[in-house]
């Protein structure tokens, strides 16, 4: 760290060129009043890959991801999606804050999933999902609409695209919102909980989809307590703990053989 640095603006550092790693991590403070949430985070993930963050409630995910989302300003360290650094602009070694445009830019290339499904109650799937590209990509309706009508296909729900959220499942209306954040063609997706306020008959079919996207190449870092999906699917895995990365890697490696005390506890009290 160095010093000297006002609050609120993370220290300058070398930028990942560009670049086999899409998320990158490097001590990363974020503080709620006197409550730091998170108190140092470090985490790499390659492009290509899933990172499956686990870790007990509280512990700091879902800040961490609304941090790479820009929907929290981190506080100190440094956070780079695809060799940017989050939010900054570097000039030798000064950091200047992004403008909203430049902000909004970065935003658009990152989708994101969360555990309440968010469509917009009044518009259909298809209007749901065409919605940003038309308004934020400017993309002409009718192609808006025919990629809107590819995505629904690929997310199972082809002949649902007349419906609206209260005439779907639970399931059905998630895997709408993936295929929303995909509209935008993002270059990163990040899931909260994805699955956990679903019935758990439906949580197969949501993790269906994920797992799909994840062999099409998608950069993923999913938030789930999903421990098989973890496994199986995940890249790398990360257990958080108190606002930190306790250890992360292979999901073979540090769910089975966890080489922390916390992770071996947090393990025996899910699985
Ligand atoms: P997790 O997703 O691992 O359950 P969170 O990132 O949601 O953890 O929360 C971590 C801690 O930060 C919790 O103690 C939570 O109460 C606190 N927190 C999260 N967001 C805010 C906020 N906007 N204001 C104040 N405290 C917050
Ligand atoms: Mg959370």
């Amino acid at each position: 760290m160095t010093t000297g640095r006002s609050p609120g603006t993370p220290s300058t550092g070398t930028p990942i060129a560009g670049t086999a790693t899409m998320v990158k991590a490097e001590n990363v403070r974020k503080r709620f009043g006197r409550h730091e949430v998170l108190r140092g985070v470090d985490l790499e993930v390659a492009t290509g890959q899933v990172c499956c963050v686990i870790g007990p409630s509280g512990s700091g995910k879902s800040t961490f991801l609304r941090c790479i989302n820009h929907l929290e300003k981190i506080d100190g360290g440094r956070l780079w999606v695809d060799g940017a650094l989050v939010g900054y602009h570097q000039r030798g070694d000064r950091l200047h804050e992004l403008k909203p445009s430049e902000v909004a830019a970065q935003r658009r290339e990152i989708g994101m999933v969360f555990q309440q499904f968010n469509l917009f109650p009044h518009m259909t799937a298809l209007d749901n999902i065409t919605e940003a590209p038309i308004r934020v990509r400017n993309e002409p309706r009718t192609q808006a609409r025919a990629h809107a009508q590819s995505l629904l296909e690929r997310v199972g729900l082809r002949d649902h695209l007349g419906k609206y959220p209260a005439e779907l499942s639970g399931g059905q209306q998630q895997r709408v919102a993936i295929a929303r954040a995909l509209a935008m063609r993002p270059k990163l997706m990040l899931f909260d909980e994805p699955t956990s306020a679903l019935d758990p008959e439906l949580v197969g079919e949501v993790l269906d989809v994920m797992r799909q996207l994840a062999l099409d190449g998608m950069t993923m870092v999913v938030v789930t307590h999903e421990m098989g999906f973890a496994r199986d699917v995940g890249d790398t895995v990360a257990f958080m703990d108190e606002g930190v990365v306790v250890e992360s890697g292979d999901p073979r490696s540090v769910l089975t053989n966890p080489g922390h005390e916390r992770t071996r506890a947090f393990l025996q009290r899910v699985l």
